[in-house]
């Protein structure tokens, strides 16, 4: 890990140690899910037991506590290595994103006069700023149908659809990790088609898709 992504990672831990960790945790000692597996960047994972997942069919990711459909297509133990978990480290790096944001939010009001305790539950709370995402899918989109289907499932199915998948956190993280592209004949994401275009550059495009795609 860089010098950074521990500073990240430090910024996150009130909200990995309290809520991410223990998410993974319980739901592995309460028998929801098994096989416990550490990844780089401090990442603990698990996957849904079967029969869990019947009810619940997504991978969820809690910040640094993430756990897997039994399907997912999951790479070696200790790395990050499949489309599924790049998808789910972006979750990872947004949390990141607001713990820092929350962190600078409880230093102002710190500052301004509130009591650290106060302070201290505003920086803690960065976790749960992703939620006002969800609500903001839900008015900007409603219950409308995805163009292109016809789509015959009740107003509510669609309209809690679209709260999780048109949030802008999760089309941020589709966006990045989805094959959108092509290049010399594969099928390429948004991250590949940035270095992709790094090595057009430097006059070894050739050369990169034959290491990489
Ligand atoms: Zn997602």
């Amino acid at each position: 890990m860089t010098v950074g992504r521990k500073v990240l990672f430090a910024i996150a831990l009130p909200w990995t140690l309290t809520v991410s960790y223990p998410y993974v945790l319980l739901a592995v000692c309460l028998g929801f899910a098994r096989d416990l597996r550490w990844h780089p960047g401090g990442v603990l994972t698990a996957t849904w037991r079967t029969w869990w997942a019947k009810i619940w069919h997504f991978s969820t990711t809690v910040g640094k506590g993430q756990i897997f459909h039994p399907s997912a297509d999951r790479g070696a133990e200790d790395s990050v290595d499949t489309r599924l978990e790049f998808h789910e480290q972006r979750h990872d790096f947004q949390v990141e994103d607001l713990m820092l944001l929350s962190l600078l939010l409880g230093t102002i009001c710190l500052i301004g006069g509130a009591t650290l305790v106060q302070a201290a539950i505003l920086y803690w709370s960065g976790g749960l700023f992703q939620i006002p995402n969800f609500l903001a899918a839900g008015l900007r989109y409603g219950p409308a149908e995805q163009e292109g289907l016809e789509d015959k499932r009740s107003d509510l199915k669609r309209l809690t659809d679209n709260m999780y998948r048109q949030s802008e956190h999760e089309r941020s993280a589709y966006a990045q990790t989805d094959l959108i592209g092509e290049i010399g004949g594969h099928d390429v994401s948004w991250d590949e088609i940035q270095r992709a275009s790094v090595a057009y550059r430097k006059g070894n495009l050739k050369a990169w898709i034959a290491d990489n795609l």
